[in-house]
Formats: structure tokens, sequence, C-alpha cells
């Protein structure tokens, strides 16, 4: 439990701040409409404002309520959410927004259990819809109040440890106005972003500058603590591209992985790069290759993606064949089709659509 006197400044201290210094401005700020609040915590998990701003209002113009969300089809909500990555996100929006449109009635859950029975509502989703939404005083902790929380307290054991995280949790519910839940916790999240940041937090105009931990003992750069180093996973794609008669052959990608949902060509996937020679060879992607008259078209440079933890290393080979062929789970499409289609950004960026 934190001093009374502690959590009164601290309190004071952000909502001061807030009040007097914060002009940090988003589209679904203030507002108390639980379908928006819901999907812009969505979008924003793992994904920076400036780049999550775009994706709402498009959202919003095409499924202003939860109800046009859950009647559209899933290749145009996946079309829409194209490139924000992530895309088991935007499975569980789809599953959700069914749910409280066909369930519930169209109404979002007012209880932290309630929304918590929601698919991709986690712990601080919930608290962010409850408070925003429903006044609940519940505390956000999210990366920015964590990072807060750790340099002002002092805290230097590792955030990423479970046990660490619980502890943070309860720290942030006792430090929460529960009077002023919503705004309260809008500032402490704005406050992490735009002056407790990552790098180069703003000290010099910061209110806790006086009793901040990391700032009197020199020790900004270290907090938060982790533990774990991620280690940098390295993929090498090959994507197929077969054309005949301006049609090519495409599939929906399935199982749990991070483009389940969208479309791609033919997919052969390697730890370790392949020479040009065996791309060219049909039996290396399991494909027919008997009596088939094959041109290459294109064979693409090296593409690098980076994603959070891997980097993906990419080779598009375009080759036109006389005839149709059939491929397990693949079915031909025109371009102009194939352009509708949900398809990760690595695709689009080769395409140039
Ligand atoms: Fe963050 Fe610096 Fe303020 Fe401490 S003094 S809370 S490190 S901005």
């Amino acid at each position: 439990m934190i001093e009374k006197q502690i959590k009164t400044w601290f309190r004071r201290s952000i909502l001061q701040w807030n009040l007097n210094k914060n002009d940090r401005k988003m589209p679904w700020k203030g507002i108390k409409d639980p379908y928006k609040i819901w999907l812009s915590e969505i979008m924003l998990q793992q994904t920076r404002v400036e780049q999550g701003m775009g994706y709402y209002n498009r959202f919003i113009k095409a499924f202003p309520t939860v109800h046009s969300l859950a009647q559209s089809s899933e290749n145009q909500v996946f079309k829409l959410w194209e490139g924000l990555g992530y895309y088991s996100r935007c499975s569980n929006l789809i599953e959700t927004a069914k749910k409280v449109s066909f369930e519930l009635g169209g109404r979002f859950p007012e209880s932290r259990e309630g929304l918590l029975s929601l698919k991709g509502v986690g712990p601080y989703t919930a608290a962010a819809i409850g408070s925003f939404a429903f006044g609940l005083p519940l505390a956000v902790l999210d990366g920015n109040v964590m990072r807060v929380l750790s340099r002002v307290l002092g805290i230097k054991e590792p955030v990423d440890q479970p046990a660490v995280k619980k502890k943070m949790e309860l720290l942030a519910a006792d430090l929460l106005d529960e009077k002023n839940p919503a705004l309260y916790n809008q500032a402490i999240m704005d406050f992490g972003a735009v002056v407790c940041k990552p790098q180069q937090p703003d000290c010099k105009n910061c209110p806790f500058q006086k009793k901040c931990y990391a700032f009197q003992h020199g020790m900004q750069a270290m907090l938060p603590a982790k533990s774990k180093k991620i280690k940098n996973r390295e993929r090498f794609l090959y994507y197929l591209i077969l054309e005949h008669k301006g049609k090519q052959l495409v599939r929906k990608r399935t199982g749990n992985d991070i483009w389940r949902g969208l479309y791609e060509f033919v997919l052969m996937e390697k730890d370790e790069p392949q020479e040009l020679k065996t791309l060219q060879n049909f039996s290396n992607w399991g494909l027919p290759s008997v009596g088939i008259n094959k041109q290459v078209v294109e064979v693409s440079e090296e593409i690098v993606h980076q994603l959070t933890h891997q980097k993906i290393k990419c080779q598009f080979i375009h080759i036109s064949i006389d005839r149709l062929i059939n491929v397990d789970g693949y079915a031909w499409h025109s371009k102009a089709a194939i352009r509708q289609f949900p398809l990760p950004r690595l695709l689009t960026r080769y395409l140039g659509w």
C-alpha cells in the first residue's frame, strides 16, 4: 500500500499536468461510446497512436456501429485492417462484434468480468472501456503507465515478470483517483506518452522531478527494468506468383499465425536462403510440373521486412504457365479480384498496391 500523502501528491500532480499542459489530441479521447473506445483500444495494442489513427477513422466511417461491423464480411474487415499487423486482433474484433451485436443486443457489458469475457479484451482493455465508457474505478496498466510508476516509485524488479506485473497492477489500482477514473487514466497514459517517454523523458518540465526516484538516481534509462531478451527470428519466405491468362493462384491463410485470414501466393518457407534454380523447379513447391510450359516473368530482389520480433527476407518468383493447374487449398483469381482481398503488407509492398 502506498502512503496516503504520496497518493495525494501523485494524483494531484498528474491531474494538474493534465489540466494545464496536456494538449495530446486523439479522435477517441473523451468519448463515452464503448464501441468506439473498444475499437480504438484494440487497434492501439502493439501499434503507435499515429499509425492507428487513420485506421480508426476509416473503420468508424465504414462501420459506424457495432451492428454494422458484425454484419460485414470478414474479407471487408480484414481489407481495412491490411497493414496494421497482428491480424489475430482483427479476428477477435469480428468475433466480439458478432457477440455484442447478436447476443448482447448491441450493448457492451458494464462490468469488468463481462468485458473480460469478450474475445481479445484483457485486463488493460477492460479497464479502459470500463473507466472511459462507464466510469468504473478500474486502473489501466499499459506500457506508458508501467514506465511512469517504475520510474517515479523506483521499482527496480523486471516488469515483464508476472509477480512484478501483479505488484504494478496493485500499485496502479491504489493510485487511481476513484472519483475520476476516466480522467485520471487518460492523464497518466498521456503523461507516459509525451513526458515520461521511453527515450529522453522530459524531466526538466516534469511535475514529479523533485521526488522521482529515477530522476534523483539518474536511472531513467534503466527503468522500467526488463529480464527477457526476446530473440529476433529470421525467416526466408519465397512466393511463387503463378499466372495463366491474367489469373493468379492464391489461398486464404488459415492456422494460428500472424497472417491468418489474409491471402497469399504459393509459399515456400525456409530457415536458410534458397538458390534460384531450386525455386524455379516446381517439384520443390509440391506442384505438378510434367507437360507444363513455363516462362519466368520476373524474379524480385530480396525484400527485407522487419516485424517486431522477426526479420523476414522475402523473394517473389513470377512465372507464367500455359495451363491452369489444381493445387490443394489454392484457387485461381483475376488480379482485380486479388486486389480486393486482404493481403499482408509484404505482398502489397511488392505489388505496389
Ligand atoms: Fe519521468 Fe523524468 Fe518525470 Fe521521472 S522526472 S517521471 S523520469 S519525466
